[in-house]
């Protein structure tokens, strides 16, 4: 069955020495409780090796927030896919809508970068998300799923592996969260989209993370609803206390 996640994307915040301090307060609380999910930090590339020597990957796993599209070259101020996962990295966030609004990343660039994240094993936590006039205009549903039918060159194998994070860009950093019910009738297009194509079986196995200005306070009601299985967290990853509060809508 699939798996409950909570995933932390700290973006472009924290220096490395508060990015260890975090890092590790977040693994004393994750080695400390009991909890009914697995707990993922993303962090920026200065972080990936310090953090990675102060937590305990086997409980708390360790992420990317982007990789470079290409293996290795001359691309200068890239971080390539092996990079990542030679820092004991095991995931990486792909297609984030701050990368595809700000830096252009296209479904083109982000087949290149998830076939390379699959090929070092690290499990690409995958973003879709419609922008407002798209939720306004009714579109939503048909914009997210040609963001999920990107992935449909890979194999049946390869996709089991992905976890795809709905986060609706309106809700991302706004204080707005989407409504439980919204997050859910998303979550159960997208997991039709991909049963569509690769039947049940994996469509039910696949993680599908809600996203956008989740908190402790909204937590529990948008884990309840049978499709979203974790979250994929901003702004409250970025104290342990907001974070863990997060982790523990699923006790
Ligand atoms: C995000 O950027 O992935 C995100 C969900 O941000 P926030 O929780 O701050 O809305």
């Amino acid at each position: 069955m699939r798996k409950n996640i909570v995933a932390g994307n700290w973006k472009m915040n924290t220096t490395v020495q508060e990015g260890v301090e975090l890092a590790k307060q977040v693994n004393d609380c994750v080695k400390a409780g009991h909890n009914n999910c697995d707990v993922v930090i993303c962090v920026p590339f200065t972080h990936l090796c310090p953090v990675a020597g102060v937590i305990d990957t086997a409980v708390l796993g360790l992420g990317a927030e982007n990789c470079a599209d290409k293996l290795s070259g001359a691309y200068t101020g890239e971080v390539s896919a092996p990079m990542v996962a030679s820092t004991g990295a095991g995931y990486v966030i792909l297609g984030h809508s701050e990368r595809r609004q700000y830096y252009g990343e296209t479904n083109e660039t982000l087949k290149a970068k998830t076939r390379l994240a699959l090929d070092n094993n690290l499990i690409p936590i995958f973003c879709v998300g419609e922008v407002l006039e798209e939720r306004e205009n009714g579109t939503y549903n048909d914009v997210v799923s040609s963001q999920v039918e990107a992935l449909f060159d890979l194999d049946a194998n390869d996709f089991s592996k992905i976890v795809i994070a709905y986060e609706p860009v309106w809700a991302i950093g706004t204080g707005k969260t989407a409504t439980a019910d919204q997050a859910q009738d998303m979550h159960a297009h997208i997991r039709k989209v991909i049963e569509q194509k690769y039947g049940k079986e994996i469509a039910d196995n696949t993680s599908i993370l809600y996203g956008g200005s989740c908190k402790p306070t909204n937590a529990r009601e948008l884990f309840a609803k049978p499709d979203v299985d974790g979250g994929l967290i901003g702004g409250a990853a970025l104290k342990a206390d907001s974070f863990m509060g997060i982790v523990e809508a699923f006790n």
